[in-house]
């Protein structure tokens, strides 16, 4: 799955567990370093809430 990171437009990608599906994540943008907060789709194919952590 890709995703905009919502601090600096830039694209990161994110490996997908079906065991984290439905869960929330914390990843950190691998180019500007900033926390960003997804919701991951229960059924792993509707579109994943993305913020930014603290936004
Ligand atoms: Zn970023």
């Amino acid at each position: 799955m890709s995703f905009a990171c919502p601090w600096c437009g830039e694209h990161n990608e994110l490996p997908l567990d079906p065991g984290e599906f439905g869960q929330q994540v914390v990843m950190d943008c691998a180019v500007c370093c900033r926390p960003i907060e997804i919701d991951l789709p229960a059924d792993g194919e509707g579109q994943p809430a993305i913020r930014g952590e603290g936004q």
